[in-house]
């Protein structure tokens, strides 16, 4: 695929090539998900000749280098109001790691606070006129999925009436949310390009967060183990695209960083995935 620069005239083809990716993606899904042994099958009829082991190597590295593709083809072309959202999200980046981030939280946490790195990014990111929102969905236990809950930011975009709102979600962790310590190779090589920033329309992260899933759900049958109630292509599309309230957030007043006589925490320089919950279950993982 050539690497063409996204301006405003292309952005409507890089919409519609989305759209494409999806669908194509959906596609492949279709056929691909859900255990379907029967399918296995009929695609050793269709190759025709090899041995059982060679098909099953053969359709393991298809379905591998399928998800790296679509995964790049999700990723890959970006919309301006995207590029301009992310820009802006690195630069608030930067600046706050630069000026460090006080966590003003009840119960202060030592080291980096994605609280308080939330709120610092949205009150920037609304000072450069964007809509930025701190979104938190929660959710019950079903019989389908674990409860939680997560916080991440978004963009609403109302530039374009035609289009109406467009939503642009930001997450902070993203890579992280989706590595396993127990994943395979090939799992582990799919996800190392991703970047810890994820800033995307929701069509976007929903064909990424399909395909990252697909591809979790069949690593862990790989190794026959269960996949984890957390690692669940529900659960993951529950976290940013189900039910949320939306909140915006103040600046501080002035002084009250001052109060807090805390060391200041390295965006930067501190390993993110320390803090995260998704380590936090990787314990839990091993043993499940
Ligand atoms: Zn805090």
């Amino acid at each position: 695929m050539e690497n063409v620069p996204v301006t405003r005239q292309n952005s409507n083809e890089i919409d519609e090539f989305l759209d494409g990716a999806a669908s194509f993606a959906d596609l492949m899904f279709g056929f691909m998900d859900e255990n379907n042994d029967s399918d296995e099958k009929n695609f050793g009829d269709f190759i025709g000749g090899d041995t059982e082991d060679e098909i099953l190597v053969e359709q393991r590295r298809i379905f591998w280098e399928t998800q790296e593709q679509l995964l790049q083809a999700s990723l890959f072309r970006t919309t301006s109001l995207e590029s301009r959202i992310r820009q802006a999200t690195k630069e608030a980046l930067r600046e706050l790691d630069t000026v460090g981030v006080q966590c003003v939280c009840r119960r202060p946490v030592a080291g980096y606070c994605r609280k308080c790195m939330q709120r610092e990014l949205s009150v920037r990111l609304q000072s450069l006129g964007f809509n930025c929102y701190i979104c938190k969905s929660k959710w019950k236990s079903s019989p389908e999925i674990l409860s939680g809950e997560h916080t991440y930011l978004e963009v609403l975009d109302k530039s374009n009436p035609k289009k109406g709102d467009v939503r642009v979600v930001i997450e902070l962790n993203f890579r992280a949310e989706f590595e396993m310590a127990r994943a395979n190779e090939d799992y582990n090589k799919l996800i190392a390009p991703l970047s810890e920033l994820f800033v995307g329309k929701t069509e976007r992260l929903k064909a990424v967060i399909k395909i990252l899933c697909v591809a979790a759900k069949k690593c862990m049958k790989e190794k026959k183990m269960h996949l984890a109630p957390w690692r669940t292509h529900k659960y993951m599309q529950t976290k940013w695209l189900g039910t949320y309230g939306r909140t915006t957030s103040a600046p501080l007043p002035v002084g009250i960083s001052d109060l807090q006589q805390k060391p200041k925490a390295s965006m930067l320089t501190f390993d993110l995935r320390e803090n995260l919950p998704a380590m936090h279950y990787t314990a839990v993982e091993a043993v499940w």
